[in-house]
């Protein structure tokens, strides 16, 4: 079995991308929400080693706290 290794663009780890089989790619072993993983997406084009991928989930939900504060007039 051939696995891809690919770098990863935020922190330039590598990790294997197992093309062709996304049930196995370490990209889905990290749950994200279908907001989360846009939010993802919008910024990095290719999969994340698995600690990127959580490191964004928290920056996604810690943006998203700070707006709500924006929001009801909290906040900076
Ligand atoms: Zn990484
Ligand atoms: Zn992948």
């Amino acid at each position: 079995m051939k696995h891809e290794l690919k770098y990863c663009p935020r922190c330039n780890g590598s990790f294997e991308c197992k093309v062709g089989s996304v049930v196995l790619c370490q990209c889905s072993t990290v749950k994200l929400s279908q907001e989360e993983r846009n939010f993802i997406n919008d910024k990095y084009e290719d999969c994340l080693c698995a600690a990127c991928m959580e490191a964004l989930r928290d920056e996604y939900n810690r943006e998203k706290f700070q707006l709500r504060l924006k929001k009801i007039g909290y906040g900076f």
